[in-house]
């Protein structure tokens, strides 16, 4: 499968994410773990973005698209893909467009996840995530708390809230979504490749995408 997932920081993209790899080898392509790992490493990447980051603004299309470019064209790819938090603003959709149309890679929808704000701003501010570059599982001290407090259950490291994840840095992410990302719900529909979804239980998401994939 090759899919978009569309949706507000804590519409449950990277979990429907994680769900759908295990169905078809498709990979999870995260740009904002790939940052995040890119800051934690202090490569000239992160330094570039850390700043963007840390005020929940987003990092320019060009250092976007340089890691896309790159990361479409690994070996895992061949199976699939579902990219979560990519694209994020018109220029990178258009130039995403582009790019599969040189690598001669057709998309299979883009789906847009739909969350009322109030659980989105519930689920953001008791989200927690595990410090592990190479990890980044995501928990809920609500509905999914790690086993051991603060700990990461499947590698053992720290489990934190980010810094992008403090009340005022996600009231300026939704800003953010509003303007920069949510126009693209219009953009995919005019390709003929939007699929909406209420997307307050992640099984309902998993099954919405597998039954359009069948159509
Ligand atoms: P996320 O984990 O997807 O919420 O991303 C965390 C942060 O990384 C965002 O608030 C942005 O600063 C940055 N980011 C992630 N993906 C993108 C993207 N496609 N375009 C621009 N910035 C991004």
């Amino acid at each position: 499968m090759r899919i978009i997932l569309l949706g507000a920081p804590g519409a449950g993209k990277g979990t429907v994410a994680k769900v759908l790899t295990k169905l078809d080898g498709a990979v999870q392509i995260s740009t904002g773990d790939i940052l995040r790992g890119a800051v934690q490493a202090d490569t000239e990447l992160g330094k570039k973005a850390n700043a963007f980051m840390k005020a929940g603004d987003l990092v320019p299309d060009d250092l976007i698209m340089d890691i896309m470019k790159d990361r479409l064209q690994e070996p895992d790819c061949k199976k699939g893909f579902l990219l979560d938090g990519f694209p994020r603003t018109i220029p990178q959709a258009e130039a995403l467009k582009t790019l599969l149309g040189d690598l001669g890679i057709e998309l299979d929808m883009a789906a847009s996840l739909e969350v009322p704000r109030e659980e989105i701003l519930n689920r953001l501010s008791t989200r927690r995530t595990c410090e592990n570059s190479t990890c980044q599982a995501i928990y809920n001290v609500k509905s999914s708390p790690t086993k051991v407090d603060g700990i990461c259950d499947k590698c053992g490291s720290k489990v934190i809230q980010r810094e992008d994840e403090t009340e005022e840095a996600i009231t300026h992410r939704l800003e953010t979504y509003c303007e920069k990302t949510a126009p693209l719900i219009g953009y995919y529909e005019k390709e003929g490749l939007l699929m909406t979804v209420d997307a307050c239980v992640t099984d309902d998401v998993v099954k919405a995408i597998q039954a359009r994939l069948k159509t």
